[in-house]
């Protein structure tokens, strides 16, 4: 297999000097600018599959960066977009499709008892923190440290593995005051600061933004037992995990039910959709009306038709969920095999249908080791598979969705090992 050469891009290099003459950064959020060798500029796509403005084609793992569990053009939620259009907008009007995606959430997650809708993950953390301390009338919050929950001020701290502080420049540092981390996987610091005076512990029930780390055993058992001693509410940010590991999410999975969980990406098939859910009890101050919940694209009908097509087709096709698994593991198999024969430090973890790769360590087994990963080195490796026909996240993440094929997959093992011997040759 041959890989693209540097005059494969020159559409997407062209386009990255025009659009940065007036889009800051040249991209609309800023890990996109990351990607080696150029920001793929993408023209079109269908199924698994992106093309550029150069008319390279790509298997796509990037899949929105979550979001496109059913591919980038599922008919049933196509058609469902097309009748809604024709209705009219209809935006911020109250309209029959937010009751229905509701009922299907407490039809399919556990924890789900009562609904509301943001666009995005990271209003729907702010929603469900406002929810749990209107609950207990504490202000505390626990976060774990190399758990992702959005980019606002409060929670946007302790991303990175050395870095306790806010992530990105301009951030208020007084916002997260109210903000106890602990290392996630670590049920004794948990219960060493954990007291009556918190409001809520929110975690990444699966660590898939650290680096696809399954909880140790014991450990979500232990966190639910530790915040019901202390009357304290449990969030489980599943923002990635939901719709995509199981229609149950990663509670279903591991067996512990939070008292809220978030929800978003896979939930709307690729359009702007998020939910806070909950069981009855805690959702009450939203119920009632004392927590104040606005957004003017909250629950528009087009996104939450989206959402009810995709978690339709979930529910009367979960067998998507062991096909995509199998083929990610095989992914990993086969990823991990040719660093091992080609004596390359790499390694690739799994989560199923989602695969990170790593770079400068043979394996990564706990999050505790993430500051030994090479997160320069990964932009090489990553830029590797784009030149060899894929599309992974400049930072190795990988996901699969329904709309990958058995050959997609076999195309895929194949531009692997070229591209880790391209990577190897450039060291
Ligand atoms: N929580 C988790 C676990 C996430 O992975 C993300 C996004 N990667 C968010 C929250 C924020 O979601 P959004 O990008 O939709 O604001």
């Amino acid at each position: 297999m041959s890989s693209l050469s540097a005059s494969a891009f020159t559409g997407s290099l062209d386009y990255r000097d025009y659009a940065s003459k007036h889009l800051a950064n040249g991209v609309s959020s800023t890990p996109r600018a990351s990607q080696l060798p150029v920001p793929l500029v993408i023209a079109s796509a269908r199924d698994a599959i992106v093309t550029d403005v150069d008319g390279n084609d790509y298997i796509d793992y990037t899949m929105g960066y979550g979001p496109l569990i059913l591919g980038h053009s599922p008919a049933p939620v196509i058609e469902r977009l097309k009748a809604e259009i024709d209705k009219g907008f209809r935006t911020a009007s109250v309209h029959s499709g937010e009751g229905r995606l509701a009922e299907l959430i407490a039809q399919t997650v556990p924890c789900a008892e009562m609904t509301s809708f943001v666009s995005s993950g990271t209003e729907a953390v702010q929603l469900a923190l406002r929810i749990a301390r209107a609950r207990t009338g504490r202000t505390r919050i626990v976060k774990f440290r190399a758990n992702y929950h959005g980019w606002f001020d409060n929670i946007h701290i302790a991303n990175n593995p050395g870095n306790d502080g806010p992530s990105s420049a301009g951030q208020d540092p007084q916002a997260s005051g109210n903000v106890t981390l602990v290392d996630w996987g670590n049920a004794v610091a948990l219960e060493e600061v954990l007291s009556d005076e918190f409001a809520a512990v929110i975690m990444e029930a699966t660590a898939i933004n650290a680096g696809c780390f399954a909880p140790p055993a014991g450990f979500l058992q232990a966190v639910r037992d530790l915040t019901r001693r202390h009357g304290v509410v449990l969030i489980f940010d599943e923002v990635i995990s939901g719709f995509r590991l199981d229609l149950g999410g990663a509670q279903a999975i591991h067996g512990v039910t939070p008292d809220i969980a978030v929800l978003g990406k896979a939930l709307g098939a690729g359009l702007p959709i998020s939910a806070v859910t909950g069981n009855r009890d805690v959702m009450a101050p939203l119920v009632d009306g004392r927590v104040l919940h606005r957004g003017t694209f909250n629950g528009n009908p087009l996104s939450v038709g989206a959402a009810i097509a995709c978690v339709e087709y979930l529910q009367a096709h979960a067998d998507i969920y062991p096909r995509m698994n199998a083929q990610a593991e095989a992914i990993q198999t086969h990823f991990n095999a040719e660093a091992q024969a080609l004596d390359l430090a790499l390694c690739a973890n799994r989560i199923g249908s989602a695969i990170q790769l790593f770079s400068g360590v043979r394996r990564l087994d706990t999050i505790g080791d993430l500051d030994k990963a090479d997160k320069k080195d990964i932009l090489k490796l990553t830029e590797a598979c784009v030149l060899n026909g894929l599309n992974p996240l400049p930072r190795g993440l990988m996901y699969l969705s329904a709309a990958h094929t058995d050959a997609d997959i076999a195309t895929t093992k194949a531009a692997l090992s070229s591209a880790l011997r391209l990577y190897k040759a450039s060291k």
